[in-house]
C-alpha cells in the first residue's frame, strides 16, 4: 500500500514516513520536514491558538518534558 504525503504529495511505501491516524482523519507525511511544515501551518491558521497552546502544554507535561524554554518557543 502506498501512502501519500499530505503536504508535498510525494508517495511513499507503508512503513516509511510518519502516519497519524485518528478516527476518520489520516495524516501522512513522507518526512519529518513535511510534518513540521504541516504543524507550522496549523498554528498559523488555528482559529484559537490559545486553545492549542493549552493542549500542547498538557501533552508536554504528560511526557514530562515541559520546560520554560519549550513553552516560550510556542
Ligand atoms: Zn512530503
Amino acid at each position: 500500500m502506498r501512502r501519500r504525503c499530505v503536504v508535498c504529495g510525494k508517495t511513499f511505501p507503508e512503513g516509511q514516513g510518519i502516519v497519524i491516524e485518528h478516527s476518520r482523519l489520516v495524516l501522512e507525511f513522507h518526512s519529518k520536514r513535511c510534518l513540521a511544515r504541516f504543524f507550522r501551518r496549523l498554528f498559523q491558521d488555528a482559529p484559537d491558538i490559545s486553545c492549542i497552546e493549552k493542549t500542547i502544554k498538557d501533552i508536554l507535561e504528560e511526557f514530562g518534558r515541559v520546560s520554560e524554554k519549550t513553552v516560550k518557543k510556542l
